[in-house]
C-alpha cells in the first residue's frame, strides 16, 4: 500500500518533473549547464522524439478509422459539426477571459525602460528569424491558409509534424471516402488501420515507462537553459515579466478551473473530481513536452481508460483537437499582443482588441502542435494589429514556460470537448475510475448500450 501510489503514472513523472526542477536550480548555480546539456538533455530529446514519431501516424490512422466510423454521412457532419462548434466556443471563452484579465491588470505599464531596451537588445537575433516566418506567412493571400491546408504531396506532408493540419485534411478525405465505398471493400483499410492504431497504442505504454526520466530531462534542461548559468538573469527577467505571465497563468486558471467544469457539469455526468485526476498524465507530459501533437498519445489513452469516453469518439475528436483547439495558445496570444502594445505605449481601441480575438481564434487553429509554434503566430496577430513585431522580444525570456503551461491548457481543454462530445452521443461510458457508475442513478446519468 505504501508504494502503490508511486505505481501510478502520473505520480512518478510529477515527482521527476520536481526533481527536474531541483536539478535544474542547482545546475545552474553550480554551472553545471555544459553537464547538462550534454548528459541530461539527450534524454529529454529521446523522449520527445518517440511520441512526436507516434504522432503522424497517429492523427492519421485515428482520424481514418474515426471519421470511417462514423458510418454514414450525415453522423459525420453532425459530430463533425459539433465537435468543431463547441472547439470554436471554448476557445472564444478563453480569448474573453485572456482579454478581459490583461485590461484590467495592464501589466504592459510597469516595465522599467531601461530593462525593455535591453530585452530587445538581447532578442533581437530571435525575433529576426520569428519576423521572417511571420513575413513569409502574411505576405500571401487572404484565402492562403485554405489553400495551405490542402497538400500537394502526401510524403512531403507527412514527413514533418508541422504539417498537422495537412494529416487532417487527408484522413478526412480519406474517411470520408471509406464512407462512400462497398463495406467489404473499405475493410481491409479499415482494418489495416486498426491494426497500426493497436501497435501505436502499445509503443505510447512503452515510451510512458520512460515518461519520468524524459521529463525529469526536459525540464533540467528548461530550466538551465532559460537561466543561462545566471541565476541573477533569471531572477531579473521573471520579476519584469511576472505580472505579464501571472495574466496568462491566471487567464488559464480560470478557463480551466470555471469553463471546463461549467461545461463538464452542465454537460455530461462526469464528476471532477474525477475527471481531473484522469487528466493528469496527460497534462503532465504536456507540461514538459511542450507538445499537444506529442501528447495526443497520453490525451487519448487518459480520455478512454480514465474518462470513459468511447473509442470512436476519442478517436475521432482528440486528434482533431490536438491540430486546432488550442484555448491555452489563444488566450496566451491575446495577452501577449496587448502586453506587448502595452509596453510600447500603444492603445488598443475596441475595434483592435475584435481583431485580436479574429486573428488570435484562426491563429490558433493554424498553431503548430509542437513547441515555440504560438509564438509564431503571434506575430501574425501583432502584424494585424499595427504593433511592431520587435515587441516579441519583450516576452521571448519567459515563452518556453509560458509554452508548457498553455500546452497543458491545450490538452484539457481537448479532453474536456471529448467528454461532452461523448456524453452528447451517449458514448461516455462507465470504467473503474472516472465515477460514472455512481451518476447512473442521477437524473442526466449516462446512457450505456
Ligand atoms: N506548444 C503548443 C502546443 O503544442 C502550441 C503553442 O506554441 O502555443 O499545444
Amino acid at each position: 500500500m505504501a508504494i502503490s501510489w508511486y505505481r501510478q503514472t502520473h505520480w512518478r513523472i510529477l515527482i521527476a518533473l520536481g526533481l527536474g526542477l531541483v536539478y535544474g536550480v542547482i545546475a545552474t548555480l553550480s554551472g553545471w549547464g555544459t553537464f547538462t546539456t550534454n548528459w541530461i538533455a539527450p534524454f529529454g530529446t529521446i523522449f520527445l522524439r518517440l511520441l512526436l514519431l507516434i504522432a503522424v501516424p497517429l492523427v492519421l490512422v485515428s482520424l481514418i478509422t474515426g471519421v470511417a466510423s462514423l458510418a454514414d454521412l450525415q453522423k459525420l457532419s453532425r459530430i463533425g459539426g459539433k465537435t468543431i462548434g463547441i472547439y470554436i466556443g471554448t476557445t472564444l471563452v478563453a480569448l474573453v477571459i485572456g482579454l478581459s484579465v490583461v485590461n484590467l491588470i495592464r501589466p504592459g505599464e510597469s516595465i522599467p525602460d531601461g530593462l525593455r531596451e535591453r530585452l530587445q537588445a538581447t532578442y533581437q537575433g530571435d525575433v529576426a528569424d520569428r519576423e521572417q516566418a511571420a513575413a513569409q506567412a502574411a505576405a500571401r493571400g487572404p484565402l492562403q491558409p485554405l489553400v495551405d491546408m490542402v497538400p500537394d504531396n502526401f510524403v512531403g506532408s507527412a514527413s514533418s509534424n508541422r504539417n498537422m493540419l495537412n494529416m487532417v485534411f487527408v484522413a478526412f478525405l480519406v474517411g470520408t471516402a471509406l464512407i462512400l465505398i462497398p463495406k467489404e471493400k473499405a475493410k481491409p483499410l479499415l482494418d489495416l488501420c486498426e491494426s497500426v492504431n493497436e501497435v501505436i497504442i502499445k509503443i505510447v505504454e512503452l515510451v510512458i515507462r520512460f515518461a519520468p526520466i524524459g521529463v525529469f530531462a526536459l525540464i533540467a534542461d528548461t530550466v538551465t537553459g532559460v537561466a543561462g548559468d545566471s541565476p541573477g538573469e533569471l531572477a531579473q527577467l521573471l520579476g519584469a515579466l511576472g505580472l505579464y505571465c501571472l495574466c496568462v497563468l491566471l487567464g488559464m486558471t480560470i478557463h480551466m478551473l470555471v469553463t471546463y467544469p461549467a461545461l463538464l457539469k452542465l454537460r455530461t455526468p462526469l464528476k471532477l473530481r474525477h475527471f481531473f485526476p484522469g487528466i493528469v498524465p496527460a497534462q503532465l507530459v504536456a507540461f514538459s513536452t511542450s507538445s499537444s501533437a506529442a501528447t495526443l498519445p497520453v490525451t487519448m489513452k487518459n480520455a478512454e481508460q480514465n474518462l470513459g469516453v468511447s473509442e470512436e469518439v476519442a478517436s475521432f475528436v482528440l486528434p482533431l483537437g490536438a491540430t486546432i483547439n488550442m484555448d491555452g495558445t489563444a488566450l496566451y496570444q491575446a495577452v501577449a499582443a496587448v502586453f506587448i502594445a502595452q509596453t510600447l505605449g500603444i492603445a488598443l481601441d475596441l475595434q483592435a482588441q475584435l481583431t485580436i480575438v479574429f486573428m488570435a481564434l484562426l491563429a490558433s487553429i493554424g498553431t503548430a502542435a509542437v513547441p515555440s509554434a504560438g509564438v509564431v503566430m503571434l506575430v501574425i496577430i501583432l502584424e494585424a494589429i499595427g504593433v511592431p513585431i520587435a515587441g516579441i522580444a519583450l516576452i521571448l525570456g519567459v515563452d518556453r514556460f509560458l509554452d508548457m503551461c498553455r500546452t497543458a491548457a491545450n490538452v484539457t481543454g481537448d479532453a474536456t470537448v471529448a467528454a461532452v462530445v461523448a456524453a452528447s452521443e451517449n458514448q461516455l461510458f462507465p470504467t473503474a475510475t472516472n465515477g460514472l457508475a455512481e451518476a447512473e442513478d442521477l437524473p442526466g446519468g449516462p446512457g450505456h448500450p
